[in-house]
């Protein structure tokens, strides 16, 4: 990809963003307050939030009586100005979630279905139903939908032959914009749960945040300096595949040792079938309630269990040093398994010991832990919003794939 030059527009359109992160960190505020939180100047600020009062993305609160000076204008996030909705679908669950344009969540429905839904077709088809039902869940009509954010894995230069449901929309986008009839954004989960921490996370007080998400998939969404990187394609953030030990476990993605081939919870169940190949836990479906039955037998003194919570604190803690080693972030802030109080015990001391070992510098010497609330839905809907100030011409940002 050709280096893109930085144009005064540009620049305008990132400080739009601050100004538009820091009103929606604060909640109410005013033109001085913001200049003082996002360190612009006062005209600078004035400018912005002209144009973001211009377009209803802002509201006037009315004069609040300053303790020096004239009073000034207070200021907030306009939550009416429309409705955001996020998406979230695989092959046999569904989930919509309808947010108010400050990012506040107003509903949410989840649909989950006996039989895969594989079919482009049908998986548009379940797209527009769930939208329009968390729609009317929360009493808000098409007509006031600013944006549609789906959260898919993969991009659209590498669509994911593994994933019936996201190669389906992938190779059928025109399908889907058709059938929404909506703005609409794509982006992959890392991405989204990167923005999610860049707007409404450890990204309000920490400009380098790494968010890790460890479920069957494994990854980390990355936001650098204030903003998420994404990569020449989109693909930024694979840290699930990337290597922790040479010609080490078979991975889903077909290579070896990858971080995920031990981290996944397939790659836990693992760990406890090498350690104790005729333990109970290791028959049955792999899913979540696998991690947390592990968890209450390790709890319980179960030897095996224990053992297994241990060394996958171990494998998280070593593969953590590694994004520590070449991120240098402020925070990492892990969703899924791992935020399970007993694999936090135990990894902590681990990671800390291996970056500082690891790390030349000072690398881990403030590294602060969280254990976020926010999800990758909130991400998407914060890119659904982008995208619609994009739209205003208010925001230039240059990847976001949108339909
Ligand atoms: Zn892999």
């Amino acid at each position: 990809m050709a280096v893109a030059r930085l144009t005064s527009r540009d620049i305008r359109s990132e400080s739009r963003l601050v100004v538009m992160r820091a009103l929606l960190a604060a909640g109410d505020s005013t033109r001085n307050e913001l200049a003082d939180a996002t360190g612009l100047s006062l005209a600078t600020v004035s400018t912005i939030v002209q144009d973001l009062l211009k377009y209803g993305i802002v509201a006037e609160t009315g004069l609040l009586a300053g303790t020096v000076g004239r009073p000034s204008t207070g200021l907030r996030v306009n939550a009416d100005r429309g409705r955001v909705v996020g998406v979230y679908v695989e092959d046999r669950y569904l989930e919509a979630t309808v947010f108010d344009a400050a990012l506040g969540e107003l509903a949410t429905i989840e649909a989950v279905s006996d039989e895969p839904v594989q079919e482009a077709d049908d998986v548009i088809d379940w797209i527009v139903r769930g939208l329009d039902a968390a729609l009317e869940r929360a009493q808000a009509k098409r007509d006031d939908v600013l944006g549609v954010g789906i959260l898919l894995p993969g991009g659209m230069q590498r669509p994911v032959k593994a994933e019936p449901v996201a190669s389906a929309i992938w190779l059928h986008l025109d399908r889907l914009r058709d059938r929404l009839d909506l703005p609409v954004v794509i982006d992959n989960p890392l991405k989204a749960i990167a923005t999610a921490e860049l707007w409404l996370g450890a990204g309000r007080r920490f400009a380098n945040v790494v968010a890790v998400s460890l479920g069957f998939g494994v990854g980390a969404g990355i936001v650098q300096d204030g903003a998420v990187v994404r990569g020449a394609t989109n693909s930024a953030g694979e840290w699930g595949h990337s290597l922790l030990a040479f010609e080490g476990r078979r991975c889903q993605c077909g290579r070896r040792g990858c971080v995920e081939a031990y981290l996944g919870v397939r790659g836990v169940r693992q760990t406890l079938a090498e350690t104790d190949p005729g333990h109970p836990l290791t028959e049955g479906p792999d899913t979540f309630g696998f991690l947390e039955a592990l968890v209450d037998a390790a709890e319980a003194g179960d030897a095996a269990a224990i053992a297994t919570v241990e060394r996958t604190a171990e494998f998280l803690g070593a593969a953590l040093a590694d994004l520590v080693a070449v991120l240098n972030p402020e925070v990492i802030a892990v969703t899924g398994w791992a935020s399970a109080p007993v694999f936090h015990e135990r990894m902590m001391p681990i990671i800390r010991r291996r970056v500082l070992a690891d790390s030349p510098g000072d690398a881990a010497a403030d590294l602060a832990f969280e254990f976020p609330t926010r999800c990758g839905m909130d991400g998407i809907a914060a890119i659904a919003l982008e995208r619609y100030m994009r739209d205003l011409g208010l925001v230039t940002t240059r990847v976001i794939p949108a339909l």
